[in-house]
């Protein structure tokens, strides 16, 4: 189809009638249904039963262990399997590349239990590309000035790694090598450093994590004036969204977007997260997978991504809880809307009242790669206790303690790390689950 095709198709599904959009999400999920069955050996036998007639319903759903045990079999091209995976990602030079030309390859954290290998096709990566182009802005006089500034943008992420943030801007970047309009800034980099690249770069647009973005409001050094701050990876709270809208005197957005279903949802002016449903297919439902009505929390969701023909995500499960609000937006768009419950860990704070996000603690954590889930728990001003789950618990013990040690470190900081026998568990009264959280203990 190409990204100026994409492109089109995306911005025409925006004006079209709620009707319309109903044919247009069956018509793609047929399409690639059919694919799926006829070029994966996994979807043909999953869907053996399915006959020619089926309801998105009658579509058996899947689960992340289930795709990776058969990594190789879902795949709809045979010359790419686990094994030349492994041997091109052991390169990390090779964020942002293609393998065989064709596909961009992707991790997600492995931190909520084994991580997920996820290709993008083209056809994948045009419509985030669209989606993005069209969708990331809530406000138009926000695009405007974006634009009138020089669209220049920065992003405080975790920029090393195959994860999607950091893969598909370094992919960007390779493309159009000559834009300097993009700067991605290291979010575990000593706040001094992050501070001086944002006030020179200057940025139109800012970026990261709410909890992140929310210590760095705290310096009175950073001297920006974005045109828009959009949040991103954890729960932007309204009290964040207050408080980083008073640092930078501009409008605090964010979205919803996971690996496996690319950009799910986009905010708009009334800070509704309007679901892009021309390009994906959100189901809330119950621990069974019923559905479960408009405007009720669920346990989980399905997403089924229709874009991506290389790795067929159809009716895959999420443990994200959300409520789908069937009612219209006052925007005026045609879309669903979700409310989702986010994570929400707790910013730790340490001797001489230094503090930490909990998401830089988490891309501390998931880049250890003996560790399939992680607890961290702060017991005292200079005290944490980490609990895990892993294969390999020695190897990742000493892992994990080395480079938590050296994190604590960079920030002038001598935290002791004790390792707990006890495993990862949610709070027993609310029935949450935290990675990071502060619970001193009484002693
Ligand atoms: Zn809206």
């Amino acid at each position: 189809m190409g990204l100026v095709g994409t492109m089109l198709k995306t911005k025409q599904a925006e004006s079209i009638s709620r009707e319309k959009l109903e044919m247009l999400k069956q018509k793609r999920l047929k399409r690639l249904v059919d694919y799926a069955r006829a070029n994966s050996r996994f979807y043909g036998e999953k869907f053996k039963a399915l006959g020619d007639d089926y309801k998105l319903s009658d579509i058996p759903p899947t689960t992340k262990p289930e795709m990776m045990e058969s990594f190789d079999s879902v795949l709809t091209d045979s010359n790419i399997t686990m094994k030349r995976i492994d041997e091109f990602t052991a390169d990390i030079d090779k964020v942002g590349h293609m393998i065989d030309g064709k596909y961009l390859i992707f991790k997600t954290s492995g931190s909520t239990g084994n991580p997920a290998v996820v290709l993008y096709d083209k056809n994948n990566i045009d419509v985030q590309s669209s989606i993005a182009a069209f969708r990331t802005f809530a406000r138009r006089e926000d695009y405007k000035k974006f634009m009138d500034h020089g669209k220049k943008t920065a992003g405080v992420f975790a920029d090393y790694g195959f994860y999607l943030a950091c893969g598909m801007s370094k992919y960007l970047q390779l493309k159009m090598p000559h834009k300097k309009t993009k700067i991605t800034v290291d979010v575990n980099a000593p706040e001094t450093k992050i501070i001086k690249q944002l006030n020179e770069f200057k940025p139109a647009m800012l970026s990261g994590y709410p909890s992140n973005l929310a210590l760095l409001a705290d310096f009175k050094e950073l001297d920006i004036n974005p045109d828009v701050v959009i949040t991103g990876g954890e729960l932007l709270t309204d009290d964040i969204r207050k408080k980083l809208s008073n640092k930078f005197g501009c409008f605090v957005q964010t979205h919803y977007s996971c690996t496996e279903g690319g950009e799910v949802a986009c905010e708009c002016k009334e800070g509704h997260l309007h679901i892009n449903e021309d390009w994906v297919i959100l189901e809330p439902v119950d621990k069974d997978y019923n559905p479960v009505p408009y405007g009720d929390m669920s346990d989980k969701v399905l997403i089924t991504n229709l874009s991506n023909y290389i790795q067929p995500f159809i009716r895959y499960e999420l443990t994200d809880r959300v409520i789908v609000h069937n009612e219209r937006c006052k925007c005026g768009k045609n879309t669903m809307w979700l409310e989702i419950e986010g994570r929400t860990d707790d910013i730790l704070e340490f001797d001489n009242g230094v503090k930490i996000a909990p998401m830089s603690l988490y891309k501390v954590l998931e880049e250890v790669k003996a560790i399939r889930r992680f607890q961290l728990i702060q017991r005292a001003t200079d005290r944490v206790e980490l609990r895990i789950i892993s294969d390999d618990p020695k190897e990742a013990a000493s892992a994990a303690e080395h480079d938590l040690a050296d994190f604590f470190a960079s920030k002038g900081l001598n935290v002791k790390i004790v390792l707990s026998d006890e495993l990862p568990q949610a709070n027993i009264v609310s029935g949450k689950f935290k990675h990071i959280y502060k619970d001193f203990a009484l002693d």
